[in-house]
Order: C-alpha cells, then sequence, then structure tokens
C-alpha cells in the first residue's frame, strides 16, 4: 500500500437515485470527530457515475475530500465491480478507517473488502470512537474502538483491530445523528481516479429495477408512540392508533409486539428494528429490555406509561406515569382531542 500520512476516516457513501443516503451523511459526521480526534482528515470513498451532484451533498456534510471513480461500471451498485474499485482505492490511499453503514449493501461490500485486504471488520457498531489500547505492555495508541451489542444485546461488547489497516467497521443506520449541511463554502479534495475491472467482475448485467416507496417512514417521525406485549391483543393496540392519530404521531411497537401480530414488522423499534431519535416518544406497555432501548434511547423526550413501577423504561424516561394503559390513554385522548 502506499503510504498515507493523512490518517483518513474514510465513508463509503451509499446512494440510491442520485441521492445520498442517510447513513452515509451520519457517519460522514462521525468520521468528523474521529478524525479530529486522529489529527487526520474525513473522507468520502465515491463509486457510482455522473457523480457531480453526489460530490456537493458529501461536501456539505463535511468531507474534507472525496476520492472517486466515475465510471459507466459502477452506475448501479453490484458487488463485483463495486468491491474491486474499493479495494484498489483502499489499496492506493492507505487510510486509517473505512466506514460503511450497515445496511443490504454495507453487509454486503464491506466483508468482501475485508476479506481482500486481510483486515478485520467489526459489523453493526453502534459507536465509535478513538482511544489507546494496551495489550501485553504493548500500547496501540489511538485505535478505533468498535462498540456494539453481543450475546443478544445482553452486554456491550468494544472491538479493535489493532495490527491491520484499514480499521474497517458497518455501522446502523439512525443511531448517530445527521450533521448540519454548513461545508458548502469551502474546497476539497477531489481525487478521481481509473480503476481496473476483471471481466468477470461485469459479468452480472441489471436489466430491470423496480422501487417501492417506504410507506412507514419512523426514522423521520418527530412523534412516535411505540406499544409492547402489555397490550395484550391486537384488538387493544388499536388505542395507540387512535392515540397517535390525536397527536399526528407515528405508531411504532417493540418486538414482542410484532411477533405478537399487534404491529407490522417495519413498525418495530430497537436493535433488530428501526433506530430512532424523535423529538417525543411515548412508550406504553414496554418494559424497557436493551434491545428495545437501543434503538430509542437517544429520542429528546422520553414519556413511559406502565404498570409496573419496577420497569426498566423508567430509568431512561423522563417522564413516566405508572398505571393501567387502558386507563391512561382514553384519559390521553381525551384530553389531546379538547385541546384540539
Ligand atoms: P414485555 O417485556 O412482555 O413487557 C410488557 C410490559 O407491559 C411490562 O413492562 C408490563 O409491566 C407492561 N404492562 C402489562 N400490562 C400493562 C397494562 N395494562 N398497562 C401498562 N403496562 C402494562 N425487542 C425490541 O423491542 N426491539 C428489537 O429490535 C429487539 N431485538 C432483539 C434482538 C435480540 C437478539 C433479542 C434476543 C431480543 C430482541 N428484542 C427486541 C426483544 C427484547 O429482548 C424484549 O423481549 C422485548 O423488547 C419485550 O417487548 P415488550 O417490552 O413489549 O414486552
Amino acid at each position: 500500500m502506499s503510504q498515507n500520512n493523512q490518517k483518513e476516516v474514510w465513508v463509503f457513501i451509499e446512494h440510491h437515485q442520485n441521492k445520498v443516503q442517510d447513513v452515509s451523511l451520519e457517519l460522514l459526521g462521525k468520521a468528523r470527530e474521529l478524525a479530529d480526534d486522529l489529527n487526520g482528515r474525513p473522507a468520502a470513498l465515491l463509486l457510482g457515475n455522473q457523480t457531480t451532484e453526489l460530490i456537493n451533498q458529501v461536501k456539505a456534510y463535511g468531507a474534507d475530500a472525496v476520492y472517486l471513480v466515475d465510471s459507466p461500471e459502477l452506475a448501479q451498485y453490484k458487488t463485483l465491480p463495486y468491491s474491486r474499485a474499493a479495494c484498489q482505492m483502499i489499496k492506493k490511499h492507505d487510510p486509517e478507517i473505512v466506514l460503511f453503514g450497515a445496511t443490504h449493501t454495507g453487509r454486503d461490500l464491506a466483508p468482501r473488502i475485508a476479506s481482500a485486504l486481510g483486515t478485520g471488520l467489526t459489523a453493526d457498531c453502534t459507536d465509535l470512537k478513538i482511544a489507546d489500547y494496551t495489550h501485553r505492555d504493548k500500547v496501540y495508541e489511538k485505535i478505533l474502538y468498535q462498540i456494539r451489542p453481543a450475546f443478544g444485546g445482553n452486554i456491550i461488547a468494544t472491538i479493535v483491530n489493532p495490527e491491520h489497516r484499514p480499521q474497517m467497521a458497518t455501522v446502523r443506520d439512525g443511531v448517530m445523528p445527521i450533521p448540519s449541511p454548513n461545508g458548502n463554502g469551502k474546497s476539497i479534495d477531489i481525487i478521481p481516479e481509473e480503476v481496473y475491472f476483471d471481466k468477470s467482475d461485469l459479468a452480472i448485467e441489471i436489466l430491470k429495477q423496480e422501487f417501492e416507496e417506504k410507506s412507514i417512514d419512523l426514522k423521520g417521525s418527530q412523534i412516535i408512540i411505540a406499544g409492547g406485549y402489555g397490550f395484550g391483543s391486537k384488538e387493544n393496540f388499536k388505542l395507540i392508533r387512535e392515540l397517535a392519530d390525536a397527536l399526528g404521531a407515528e405508531v411504532a411497537g417493540s418486538r414482542a409486539a410484532v411477533d405478537a401480530g399487534f404491529v407490522d414488522k417495519g413498525r418495530q423499534v430497537g436493535q433488530t428494528g428501526t433506530t430512532v431519535r424523535p423529538k417525543l416518544y411515548i412508550a406504553v406497555g414496554i418494559s424497557g429490555a436493551v434491545q428495545h432501548t437501543a434503538g430509542m434511547k437517544e429520542s429528546s423526550k422520553i414519556i413511559a406509561i406502565n404498570n409496573d413501577p419496577d420497569a426498566p423504561i423508567f430509568k431512561i424516561a423522563h417522564y413516566g406515569i405508572v398505571g393501567d394503559l387502558n386507563q391512561v390513554i382514553p384519559k390521553l385522548i381525551e384530553q389531546f382531542k379538547n385541546r384540539g
């Protein structure tokens, strides 16, 4: 690998229909923090075709440099040409850290790259930081701490990769805030490169793609009312919909509520569902298992309604109502309706 003395933190830019995906913007914010701790710089790895608009978006969200491969072979995401291009770019420019969204694309691409480069990869991180690490009296300075739930979410594991480069991680969508766009006026290094594709990389041709618009936008909602197994039945879960209508909120659920068929899987919040950070999150009949709170604890205000005063959800709630949801929710609906 060529020597890069800049200690760069790269973000693989995922894009769809000429729009950079939120997870990549979230990672650009984190890359800036990590790069500051490393005295390095955050950079984007942008693979695609006709990328001018994408470069503008990446620049606005904080990248100092864009490593760019703009090629018709990269017009749509395909595993082999994308991994070929990414590996060549990483080998040539030797970044310290490379981050991917833990999306379908990131989960497909990152392990291939890590394996081809003979380095490690931590999947599904929920936090990242830079710190020194000591092992058998040897101090590794400014290593990437890759933090993620393990053993079913019951412990939080910190994983390091001190000996190999780059240090690589995929990070869950929604766990980090999107930075405010403010980099429009600044200059940015654009480093265009050509890559070599093997004929076998291009064996797959995409003939047609169909996209379905997402009907649920939990991540974009300012108010979320989530119901748990405490509702007892799908019929009773209707109460939560009435409350959500009265408040203009989106409905969500715990995994137990999803498994019981009270609410659709697409509305599950938590470790294996969506991560949300609304202005207001109301958790009703939800115990507050770590796998649930992992997906909502960054909400600005949390209100919990539970008939068990010792329910763990009260430990992270800003306000708590101890009571039977069957009595509390109708009263809330009435109050909100009366206030218009
Ligand atoms: P319960 O734990 O059964 O809690 C129900 C609550 O309702 C209780 O606190 C009870 O006091 C209260 N209650 C009962 N009746 C009433 C009433 N009348 N009025 C008021 N309160 C009442 N869970 C998720 O939510 N999201 C995930 O993404 C997720 N991922 C997981 C991943 C793994 C690998 C594993 C192992 C588990 C995962 N879970 C997830 C499951 C998680 O561990 C819990 O089992 C789940 O969150 C519990 O859901 P709950 O709080 O609705 O149900």
